[in-house]
């Protein structure tokens, strides 16, 4: 289970885990918690998170909001962040509660790999097929609606600079 919350400490884990060939799970809670996502590498069977990056920058109208806001550096992210008036900031609070959610899913993916490395998968932990998932907590830019769900199952994108060596190997 991931949760460093810095991208380049997310990338390290990724590299180690595809050459030790090691599921991992990694959640993230977007800014003001609008919503976040939950992420799982499963060997062999899915994309890494270089994967995923590769994906979503290639699909320009998916997460474009998120970008804006999620992926700043720091240095931005505290001139923007500190550039906002107080009203602003106290109007868009990222809730214990919203956050919760991603953690529920975060957890959940972690139970899956958890059941899919034990010998005789629990009957009561049915595989979840997908390895990504996204939530919405309300309808902000990208969401256009409280609760929403995407569920995307990805795959290892051919020449992933982190994964492609590693599957042209199996
Ligand atoms: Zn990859």
């Amino acid at each position: 289970m991931l949760a460093t919350d810095s991208d380049s400490t997310r990338y390290q884990i990724n590299e180690l885990c595809v050459r030790a060939q090691t599921p991992f799970v990694v959640g993230r809670v977007f800014t003001r918690g609008i919503g976040g996502e939950a992420f799982v590498y499963r060997p062999n069977v899915g994309g890494c998170l270089a994967c995923l990056e590769g994906l979503l920058e290639r699909a320009t109208d998916y997460r474009t909001g998120i970008r804006e806001v999620d992926l700043w550096s720091a240095e931005e992210r505290d001139e923007k962040l500190y550039g906002l008036n107080p009203e602003e900031v106290k109007d868009s609070p990222g809730l214990s509660v919203d956050i919760g959610f991603i953690t529920a899913f975060h957890t959940r993916l972690v139970l899956d790999a958890l059941g899919e490395a034990t010998p005789k998968r629990p009957k009561f932990l049915l595989p979840i097929k997908e390895n990504y998932v996204v939530w919405g907590n309300r309808p902000v830019a990208p969401f256009n609606k409280n609760f929403q769900l995407q569920r995307i199952s990805l795959t290892p994108q051919e020449g992933c600079r982190v994964c492609g060596d590693q599957n042209e190997d199996n």
